[in-house]
């Protein structure tokens, strides 16, 4: 029974990419304007929000294994995200969830919380657009501009520009879950872009199905920003977001060839020297197979020429090995490309089946022994290509953003490393570390704390991850 004379109680469970997490800081953003509370703790909570990924089988079973917990340990859970869409699949194995409602579906979810844990009070928006509380997540409420509840720390936060994607790509059903792509206008973006910054953020990561395609549905439409006419195109959402003075990290870019117009703004020093580009193959057969978007590209001749005005980019990628049909020569060309292509970068996934997905009606699947061995290969590969491209930045001086301080080091990233998915950097100056008062620009103890930008002499490397000393509080 919920106890009226207090705010109701949200518990809340995130899981899946970063955009499903944008997802869940809009949702709670919208419930502690509605005059809720959020629960850190399962108990305290008079209903459990789960926001579900449904993304391959293994997201999906996590995903069934948190509703089931969150049954377990409240026992009053509403559902919502990728996994939603198919509400019979998740009522098949939780009878008992109150309500299902699929990606994207804001006002669905919400409505469901109001409809199980009624709003005990009216809460005005126009006079606390987010009330200010000690259990909120991460709080950047109503001293920061009404900007809502995130869920990463207050260093940075990701953009989310476009929803939905016009690709048909084989192994994946996020456009039937998610929809076409709809881009968010770019005055939107960078009006939530400024207010981030103005807010503490200090770098930005852009996120999207597909951030080569932003603004293509709208036609490019012209927009504003602070009275400035801009079109909605990336070329100038990414000019906006470079003159807001935070690191920009662009992801899930696709390698048509107007993302050349974009590299020069890295060579500038406007936007960070980085690419998350999700390759996923190194043979045309393979991608064609795929149906991946700019299969027919010639894409190391397209990465030769980034390097070519921009050295220092870093660029990231996944691939997924053992799909439908994989022979062993298309394997061993996914290895050539590797090899040829040096990424810094690179995630790697075994194939696996998704429902839905139209690359399940191919031929010649995989062996799961086969998939396992080429993964092995595959990583080896990698880890001599990244170990060799790290070896390189030992001697150099980077700039690094400290993600957390513990006794006698902090970790940061480097320009190179998008939070958790790359490398960090461990900085080992103790946080007490008091500098010779003559140097010039030396750090201070206070230097090292969440969100500082410092310059770190590195002087070792492993395979993934970077280490160095304090140099200057100044990482700019
Ligand atoms: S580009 Fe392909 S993999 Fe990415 S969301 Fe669209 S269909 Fe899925």
């Amino acid at each position: 029974m919920i106890n009226l004379k207090r705010n109701p109680k949200v518990g809340f469970v995130s899981l899946g990419c970063p955009k499903a997490l944008v997802d869940s800081e809009r949702i709670l953003t919208q419930l502690r304007t509605d005059g809720y509370d959020i629960s850190p703790d399962y108990a305290g909570a008079d209903v459990v929000v789960v926001n579900t990924c449904g993304f391959i089988d293994s997201a999906r079973q996590e995903s069934l294994e948190a509703i089931g917990e969150a049954l377990t340990a409240n026992g009053r859970v509403i559902v919502t995200g990728c996994l939603g869409k198919n509400a019979e699949d998740i009522r098949s194995v939780h009878p008992r969830v109150l309500a299902v409602t699929g990606p994207q579906q804001y006002e669905a979810v919400v409505s469901a919380v109001h409809l199980h844990a009624p709003p005990t009070q009216a809460h005005d928006p126009f006079t606390n657009l987010v009330p200010a509380s000690r259990s909120d997540p991460v709080s950047r409420d109503a001293e920061n501009g009404g900007i809502g509840i995130k869920l990463t720390p207050r260093h940075y936060a990701y953009l989310k520009i476009s929803e939905g994607c016009n690709h048909k790509c084989s192994f994946c059903i996020i456009p039937s879950m998610r929809g076409k792509l709809v881009s968010r206008p770019v005055g939107e973006v960078l009006d939530e872009a400024e207010r981030l910054v103005a807010a503490g953020v200090k770098e930005l990561l852009v996120i999207s199905q597909d951030t080569s395609a932003y603004g293509i549905d709208l036609k490019y439409k012209l927009d504003f920003w602070g009275g400035r006419p801009l079109r909605t195109r990336m070329k100038e959402l990414c000019e906006g977001l470079g003159s807001l003075g935070a690191w920009v990290r662009l992801h899930y870019v696709y390698p048509y060839p107007h993302v050349d117009e974009i590299i020069p703004l890295m060579a500038e020093g406007k936007i960070l020297p980085y690419l998350d580009i999700p390759f996923q193959h190194g043979s045309k057969d393979v991608l064609r197979r795929m149906r991946r978007p700019a299969a027919s590209e010639n894409n190391l001749e397209r990465i030769n020429r980034w390097r070519e005005i921009c050295p220092e980019i870093t660029i990231r990628s996944t691939f997924i090995v053992g799909f439908p049909g994989e022979t062993e020569a298309e394997f061993a060309e996914l290895i050539d490309f590797l090899d040829a292509a040096q990424l810094d970068r690179v995630g790697c996934f075994k194939y696996s089946p998704v429902a839905g997905a139209a690359a399940n009606a191919l031929e010649g699947a995989v062996p799961e022994e086969v998939k396992q061995e080429r993964w092995d290969r595959f990583m080896q590969a990698q880890a001599i290509i990244s170990r060799k491209r790290l070896q390189y930045k030992i001697g150099s001086i980077q700039a690094v953003l400290v993600d957390a301080v513990e006794p006698g080091r902090a970790i940061g990233r480097s320009m190179a490393d998008a939070p958790e998915i790359d490398g960090i950097v461990t900085i080992r100056h103790p946080p007490g570390f008091r500098p010779a008062a003559h140097k010039p620009n030396a750090p201070s103890p206070g230097a090292l704390r969440p969100g500082a930008l410092v310059q770190v002499a590195i002087d070792s490397a492993d395979d993934y991850d970077l280490a160095g000393s304090l140099v200057s509080a100044t990482g700019a």
